[in-house]
């Protein structure tokens, strides 16, 4: 299968040169050329699959220049009983009939980057083989605070690999901060940035398209790629969890075959639900997606309106993940509806550049409509939320928070009661003063303190990463203003 670029549809690379490259050269992402399609057939013998086994059929289909004994090999390092702390790897819990939550944090950064991150550095070794590549590959990551810790982790050590990660100084959680401080590995460095998510994503986009860098660091052996969810192996690996979330519901006879599912999803970058849509294009049967936003609600107007507007104040919020506003992914989705219109596509994305904002064609509009629908959730709301959950049984995180309460905006709003499955980005002892706050058990604890703390609230285990963070020593303090980032990438790679 091939690839092409969403901004021209004549850039045609293998799978392996777009996971080796990330973005493509006229800045516009790569999207595989045809969707395959599963028959009702596929989806009952993947139903008899462990989720690996599902994760090597699904990437099979799009991975075509990797062999089955690669992927297999592949998948087996990345979900495994060491990696993830539960077998099922991505578990279904039931909060009440017709409503699931799907787990996705079990990995072992305890956020759901890792289902995609765990895996990517094998995808991208292999691409870096198979492209003939030479050069050793530097990763550039801009984060919110989950993508950097994942990426970490899956990066490190990892041979022919330099991992780079820059987070905003104010924008990430005490624990979120000290696991990516701590991180350990020869290949890694760390520097905050004065700024917000959106100033330290800016920063690194200029990196990339500096081209007397890129030369410069060509002529010492480097070159530089991405582990944001632009990177189609970074999106791949998480369709996996769409269709394993719906055979599991076959298989414990809450669904039938065909029958419809909707997905509700924490939304931020927009990759996690683009990948429920790349699904739900290949014959998965899910009826609607429903795109939950936090204050910073760009995405609930754009699928309301089409109106895609930047130009807006910028919330910290209780969900920092998703404090976004720029959708990187929703470029792939423009794309595929507006019928693979390569001009088009690229002409929202230079009006969003030159003016912040961009308004869709009437089709395109009707188009994201028929299987989206969006709102928003406030922080007092989330909190509400959380401690409402709670008392019924479920302790969740913020992110997951803000995916529950605009489920149940969208069943109050449409009287749809259609199965649903909440998509559970994050483990709440991520968030763990948000989430005691919320019960109203905060008191005085902070740093790892809120971990314990937590544990005692709830009556839960904390994921076994999180615990172990105690003992070590931070090895990154630095803060760097977003002007002296790309001095810090050649200071990085000498
Ligand atoms: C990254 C993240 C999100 C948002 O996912 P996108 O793919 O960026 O839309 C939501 N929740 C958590 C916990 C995250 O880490």
């Amino acid at each position: 299968m091939w690839y092409m670029s969403t901004r021209d549809k004549t850039v045609r690379v293998s799978a392996a040169e777009a996971i080796a490259q990330g973005l493509a050269s006229d800045g516009g992402l790569f999207v595989p050329e045809v969707l395959p399609r599963f028959t009702e057939d596929q989806i009952e013998s993947l139903c008899e699959m462990t989720y690996q086994e599902r994760a090597v059929y699904l990437m099979g289909f799009f991975l075509r220049d990797f062999s089955f004994p690669e992927l297999a090999e592949f998948v087996e390092q990345a979900y495994n009983e060491k990696t993830f702390d539960a077998p099922e790897i991505a578990p279904l819990v039931e909060c009440a009939e017709d409503t699931w939550f799907l787990e996705l944090w079990h990995g072992p950064t305890s956020a759901f980057k890792d289902m995609a991150l765990q895996i990517l550095p094998y995808l991208l070794t292999a691409s870096l083989e198979k492209t003939k590549e030479e050069r050793e590959v530097c990763i550039l990551v801009a984060t919110s605070g989950d993508t950097g810790k994942a990426a970490l982790e899956g990066f490190c050590d990892v041979p022919r690999t330099k991992i780079l990660v820059f987070y905003p100084k104010d924008g990430v959680s005490d624990v979120q901060a000290l696991q990516m401080q701590t991180q350990a590995g020869d290949n890694v460095g760390v520097l905050s940035v004065v700024g917000n998510f959106d100033d330290a994503q800016t920063g690194v986009k200029r990196i990339f398209g500096d081209a007397a860098l890129a030369k410069e660091l060509n002529d010492r052996g480097y070159f530089l790629s991405s582990a944001n969810s632009i990177n189609w192996g970074r999106l791949l690996p998480q369709i996996v969890y769409y269709v394993s979330a719906y055979c599991d519901l076959i298989r414990a006879e809450r669904i039938e075959v065909g029958e419809r599912v909707n997905f509700s999803v924490p939304t931020g970058n927009f990759g996690n639900i683009l990948a429920g849509f790349y699904a739900k294009q290949m014959g998965l049967p899910i009826g609607k997606l429903i795109c939950a936003s936090n204050a910073n609600n760009v995405l609930t107007e754009f699928i309301r309106t089409g109106v895609y507007n930047r130009n807006r104040p910028f919330h910290t919020t209780l969900s920092p993940s998703m404090d976004i506003l720029v959708s990187s992914n929703l470029e792939r989705l423009l794309f595929l509806l507006s019928g693979g219109n390569d001009t088009e596509t690229a002409g929202y994305m230079k009006e969003l550049s030159e003016k912040g904002q961009y308004t869709v064609s009437p089709e395109v509009r009707a188009a994201v409509a028929e299987t989206f629908w969006a709102d928003f959730c406030d922080d007092a709301r989330t909190r509400e939320r959380i401690a409402e959950l709670f008392e019924a049984g479920y302790l969740m995180d913020t992110h997951t928070a803000v995916a529950y309460d605009v489920l149940e905006k969208y069943r109050a709003e449409t009287g749809d009661t259609t199965p649903t499955v909440v998509v559970s980005t994050a483990s709440p002892y991520k968030f763990a003063d948000s989430v005691l706050d919320a019960l109203g058990a905060l008191g005085d604890a902070e740093g790892l303190a809120l971990i314990d703390k937590l544990s005692e609230v709830s009556g839960t285990t904390a994921p076994e990463p999180l615990v172990a963070l105690r003992g070590k020593e931070v090895r990154f303090d630095r803060t760097v203003e977003a002007e002296e980032m790309t001095a810090a990438v050649r200071a990085f790679l000498v």
